[in-house]
């Protein structure tokens, strides 16, 4: 079979494949299965050995062994909650196979008397007697060789059951056979050198299948390499884009500068030469600009703002949320006081007649720098010539997202991304290959350092002691608790009983903000809080990211064993950026297992965020970091960064090569196609031509 023809294959809907009705198909969906690949990458959990045939003289119990018996006796009992039964027999021995729930008729069809069957399960022992329970398999004997091995365990939403989702692979796995390798040898060898169709048969039959076998190994190895090629593909064609450069000289730069406190850090200084030079370069700027909270990126990016509209060219900022927009307004306005820069905030909430002054206000150029949230991305908001959108942390933004982003504002329309979410170095490439990378690490050197500790909860009474004192010093306290996570639903309860219990002792001090309060609510909350009118917060972890709370001085992160060591970092990042010195309680229930005991470890040696995520991906593996997750950084179906960190190196390389070769990407069709990246690279492609 040829490469297209598999690839036509694994395309199609599920509902082609014998056994795929309306309800297997409803229930594939649950598990996010759709298409036939999808089926692909749902790979087992574990293997049962089904290879133990026995006859009934050598049963053990517990064990699971497969028979070849006859049914000789059916038992069914007509009161009900009692057991249906079988009893079956070899020359050696008899057993019953039981059956809980099942209807009679099917018993009937399965087993019938006098006719010798097949039959797995675990061996029980019960009233003297041995017997199979529910077997997992029942079949005729000329299809034992399906039975009678190493059995994939796959884990499935309710209803699907085990045996028909292995009838659905094993209909995948032999609806493909060997394609056309895509890899050079060389690269092959690098990666195993097994073929991708005998990596995906093993991938779901072979017991040693684990993330580093050398077949899951190359499977994921094509995955990086598929996500590599989308973010490549994106960036050169953001490189083709040309735009007028923008001329400005240091007049408004210096003047803002000179009216600052403090003076730029060395990173701070680094960042904006980056991005000056990418403003009045002839390419478009696509720049991502990382650093810790508290970093000092958003002074860079008003800095690059201020050369923008030097350069006769409008700015726009939008900010995730209408509290942090506005924050940035009042900032805004404090740092451009001596500047005649016209600066406006647009906010969702603003009537209409407030809104279209705005409006038009851009068209004409009377606004040289708006700041509001995604409001300002609507299609009805015309610029006269907007020269730079600068987004504040944009971490929620998958690849997809950036390609449309990157066209904002037209061709003469530099992007600025700030994000506070650190990335170890190393994935850097693998999450933001479509843009360059600006870092901040360095602090500046103001900021004191947080006092970390770590308490058992029982001591609950100090450190309603240590908040009483903070109050009385009109100090503001955050208190975190957790989600608890129940099956699907996440539940605020512990905030909840928190509050009220709080509430008890500081009687209209205490606030609550959770994920099921609406926009306006949460607003309302953050508001009191940020104008002192309450002094605790009790939150899960929603306080949102980058908002200044100069009061609060103090975060109690309740169940911290329960977060990754970059949340912590991030939530105590809530606290430390007022005058007075902060302090971040760690409670922990009972005894600490080693990991939390590093976790805090770390916490207390270090403050920088890039740092603190590469210990945390040490310490818990990629797939745990609970921030990677969230963040929607974790979009890989096979591949580890961590694990998997030689691949991610090897991919790397291999990609600057085919940029260098300037080869077309059909080679990799395959992977792009499987991996659901060949729409994106069409979309690439055909932004690509329009601007043409
Ligand atoms: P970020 O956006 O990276 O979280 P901000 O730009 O909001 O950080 O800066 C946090 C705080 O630090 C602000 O109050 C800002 O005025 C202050 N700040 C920024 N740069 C410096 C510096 N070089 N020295 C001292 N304080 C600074
Ligand atoms: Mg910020």
């Amino acid at each position: 079979m040829n490469q297209s023809k598999i690839q036509y294959f694994l395309n199609e809907n599920v509902s082609i494949l014998k056994g795929v009705g309306l309800t297997t198909k409803k229930l594939l969906k649950k598990k996010k299965i759709e298409k036939i690949r999808d089926l692909i990458w749902n790979i087992p959990d574990g293997f049962t050995d089904r290879t133990n045939v026995q006859e009934l003289n050598k049963l053990e119990i517990g064990k699971i062994t497969t028979i070849k018996v006859i049914p000789i006796k059916y038992n069914f009992p007509r009161i009900r909650n009692l057991p249906n039964k079988v009893i079956c027999e070899d020359n050696k021995g008899k057993i019953d196979i039981v059956f809980f729930n099942s209807r009679e008729g099917y018993i009937r069809k399965v087993l019938s008397l006098n006719k010798e069957v097949i039959i797995s399960g675990k061996i029980n022992y019960f009233n003297k007697k041995y017997q199979i329970t529910n077997p997992a398999y029942i079949v005729p004997v000329n299809r034992e060789k399906y039975v009678n091995k190493i059995i994939p365990k796959y884990s499935l939403t309710e209803g699907l059951s085990e045996n028909v989702y292995r009838k659905l692979i094993n209909q995948v796995l032999e609806g493909i056979s060997e394609v056309k390798e895509w890899h050079s040898k060389e690269i092959l060898k690098k990666i195993g050198n097994i073929s991708w169709s005998k990596c995906v048969y093993k991938i779901h039959n072979d017991k040693k299948n684990d993330i580093n076998s050398d077949f899951y190994r190359r499977l994921a190895y094509d995955e990086i390499l598929a996500n590599l090629l989308v973010l490549s593909a994106s960036r050169k064609r953001i490189k083709k884009i040309k735009k007028i450069k923008k001329v400005f000289d240091q007049f408004i730069s210096k003047k803002i500068i000179n009216n600052f406190k403090f003076t730029l850090t060395k990173d701070q200084i680094h960042v904006l030469n980056e991005i000056n030079k990418d403003i009045k370069s002839e390419n478009k700027m696509f720049r991502l600009l990382q650093g810790d909270v508290g970093s000092g990126k958003t002074i860079v990016s008003f800095l690059a703002a201020g050369n923008v509209i030097r350069s006769k060219f409008q700015v726009a900022l939008m900010a995730p949320t209408e509290i942090l927009a506005k924050q940035h307004y009042d900032l805004a306005l404090k740092i451009f006081k001596y500047s005649n820069i016209k600066i406006d905030f647009l906010s969702g909430k603003f009537d209409l007649r407030k809104k279209n002054e705005i409006k038009e206000n851009l068209i004409n150029g009377k606004i040289d720098l708006i700041i509001g949230t995604h409001a300002l991305f609507q299609k009805s908001i015309f610029f006269k010539n907007l020269g730079l959108v600068i987004i504040d942390e944009q971490h929620k933004f998958g690849v997809r997202q950036r390609i449309e982003l990157s066209d904002k504002g037209g061709k003469n329309c530099d992007i600025l991304l700030m994000s506070a979410t650190p990335i170890p170095r190393t994935l850097v490439l693998a999450f933001y290959g479509d843009m360059d990378v600006s870092r901040i690490i360095e602090k500046p050197s103001n900021r004191k350092d947080i006092l970390t500790l770590s308490k058992p909860e029982e001591k609950r009474d100090e450190i309603l002691e240590f908040v009483k004192k903070q109050i009385h010093n009109k100090n503001q306290i955050f208190w975190v608790c957790p989600l608890i996570e129940e099956s699907k639903t996440f539940d605020y309860s512990a905030a909840k009983d928190k509050f009220i219990y709080l509430s008890k002792i500081f009687k209209n001090k205490v606030g609550l903000i959770h994920g099921g309060l609406n926009k306006d609510e949460k607003d309302q909350v953050l508001n009191d809080f940020l104008n002192n009118s309450i002094s605790i917060l009790v939150s899960t972890t929603v306080i949102e990211v980058g908002i200044d709370f100069p009061n609060a001085n103090t975060i109690v992160i309740e169940n911290s064993n329960k977060f990754g060591l970059s949340q912590l970092h991030q939530l105590r990042g809530r606290v430390g950026r007022g005058n007075t010195k902060s302090t971040c309680i760690l409670l922990y229930k009972k005894n600490l297992s080693i990991n939390a005991r590093k976790r805090i470890k770390v916490l207390k040696k270090s403050n920088d965020g890039f740092f603190i995520a590469e210990e945390d991906m040490k310490l818990r593996g990629f797939g745990d970091v609970l921030g990677y997750q969230q963040s929607g950084l974790k979009n890989f179906k096979l591949a580890d960064p961590i694990h998997h960190s030689d691949l991610f190196d090897i991919a790397e390389e291999n990609i600057r090569k085919i940029e260098l070769d300037n080869m077309h990407f059909t080679k990799y069709n395959f992977i792009l196609k499987l991996f659901d990246k060949a729409d994106i690279i069409n979309q690439i492609n055909l932004n690509m031509i329009n601007r043409d």
